[in-house]
């Protein structure tokens, strides 16, 4: 019986601002759609910390038994620079700066962005769709909302009409806004003016002559906007309506409000069942930003060449500290809630070291099965991962109690032990021992062992040629074998 059956997640919905039961449309389905990077520059790590919640998510539907379809995009077009319809293209804006072509720009970033993640062990999605790989698709879509009468042309552009929408939906219902509020709040923009209300906003905007990025539409060569990428592809590979649409908060609107106007107005229904939106990551106490200074890259973060830290930490360690506080909590990085973590995380490592020496005698002194339980309650509890890592910790103060002798757990429940503890640590909180993992020389230590133990096997078997060839190879790449009355050693020179 899959683990989905006896454990009933509830996700907080933005949407409904409740938490509710979760049930997938497809039972033992889930279909998830998390809005990716637009790849002008590196990484933000406030983008990072949204990736991780939902790589946790994912890794937790899994392990529960969930065949997941999750769907992270890439954007390499239409998002200009003030999020909405004016500003140059992001993309386009760096070719421009840095003298090289669009996709250039394009699959440096989109390289560098996958380095990160895999740094920081990511499980890769599903599917990661490309907003230039979907023209054909956004071009047919926008025909769909134009045909139902949510559309108009001007001028080779066209734009999503929010009054009409508005009559028969609520524009706003994902981010709590009014049309009302939206009309007195809105400056008209100069560069605007074709559109018949300033909430309108572009699904395809003509191309001016300089402007590279472009593809012929049945309106004229230009580019889609932003806001349509994600209900194209969204859609494409998830079905009309899913389960989980996730992103950033600061997505909450436009974009992700025009996802579900644009959705309704093509295919006639609200496109997704659990809206999760991850809370902004803050340094400092302060909102990251690139014109007051005050931001950090992941690179920097790892490798420790900043101004904000006292060293580097490990990409476990940041993970650590970010499945330390609620994915719906704003976390603020500091040296402080840093160098705590560090501490945390080896604390919990070194009691998995632990467990795996430990061994079973007579009663258990705590209940196992409760203990398990409740580490599920945690994560079915909108994946409360702060609460998790206290049910871990205690778990770790048991197991030193075992070592020390003052306390005992029965053979069942070490094999429960040991299970629970490797499937939350390392399968749904994605941590890795940095030490075991990062060091190559504990790599190769570990390969030299195994090649020791295939000579003693080769000898026992007095197959004494390649006992010697083993040795004889092994010294020809520096790596001495030395034979004593305790077993074999070695050095490397
Ligand atoms: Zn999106």
């Amino acid at each position: 019986m899959p683990l989905y059956q006896s454990n009933q997640i509830k996700i907080y919905n933005s949407l409904t601002g409740k938490k509710e039961v979760f049930q997938p449309i497809n039972e033992g389905y889930v279909g998830m759609y998390v809005c990716g990077p637009t790849v002008y520059s590196y990484v933000h790590l406030g983008n990072v910390r949204t990736f991780m919640s939902f790589d946790m998510v994912f890794r937790y539907l899994k392990h529960l038994g969930y065949k997941v379809r999750y769907v992270r995009n890439i954007t390499d077009a239409g998002h200009l620079e003030n999020d909405e319809d004016a500003g140059e293209d992001k993309v386009a804006k760096k070719a421009r700066l840095e003298q090289i072509e669009p996709m250039e720009v394009v699959q440096k970033y989109t390289v560098d962005f996958h380095n990160v993640l895999n740094n920081f062990n990511f499980l890769p999605p599903s599917i990661e769709p490309t907003a230039t790989g979907h023209i054909i698709e956004q071009i047919e879509l926008i025909s769909k909302i134009i045909e139902n009468g949510f559309a108009y042309e001007v001028n080779g552009s066209v734009y999503f009409d929010v009054h009409t929408f508005n009559k028969t939906s609520s524009y706003g219902k994902l981010s709590k806004r009014v049309l009302e509020d939206l009309i007195h709040n809105t400056r008209t923009l100069d560069g605007q003016s074709d559109k018949k209300n300033p909430q309108d906003f572009a699904l395809w905007k003509k191309a001016e002559p300089q402007h590279i990025m472009r593809w012929p539409s049945p309106w004229g060569d230009g580019f889609p906007g932003w806001h349509l990428e994600c209900t194209a592809m969204s859609t494409k590979y998830l079905g009309d309506k899913f389960d989980i649409h996730g992103g950033g908060m600061d997505l909450k609107f436009p974009h992700h409000e025009c996802e579900i106007a644009q959705n309704e107005a093509a295919k006639g229904c609200s496109p997704v069942n659990y809206w999760m939106h991850a809370n902004m990551l803050e340094l400092n106490g302060a909102r990251m930003s690139k014109s007051t200074g005050n931001t950090v890259n992941p690179h920097e973060l790892l490798s420790g060449e900043n101004n904000f830290f006292s060293k580097a930490f490990t990409p476990g360690v940041v993970r650590f500290f970010n499945a330390q506080s609620s994915y719906r909590s704003v976390l603020d990085l500091t040296n402080d809630g840093l160098l705590a973590s560090e501490k945390g995380f080896y604390r919990l490592m070194d009691g998995i070291k632990v467990l795996k020496s430990i061994n079973a005698s007579g009663n258990s002194s705590l209940n196992v099965s409760e203990w398990r339980q409740k580490c599920y309650d945690a994560m079915n509890d909108d994946f409360n991962s702060p609460i998790l890592i206290s049910h871990l910790f205690e778990a770790v103060k048991y197991i030193n109690q075992i070592k020390e002798g003052k306390a005992s757990i029965s053979a069942d429940d070490l094999k429960t032990l040991k299970n629970t503890m490797n499937a939350f640590v390392f399968e749904v909180l994605g941590l890795e021992n940095d030490e075991e993992t990062n060091s190559s020389s504990d790599k190769l230590a570990g390969a030299v062992e195994v090649l020791i133990k295939l000579r003693q096997e080769a000898r026992a078997n007095k197959d004494f040629a390649l006992s010697d060839k083993i040795r004889d190879e092994l010294a020809t790449v520096g790596i001495v074998l030395k034979d004593g009355k305790d077993g074999t050693t070695f050095s490397i020179n």
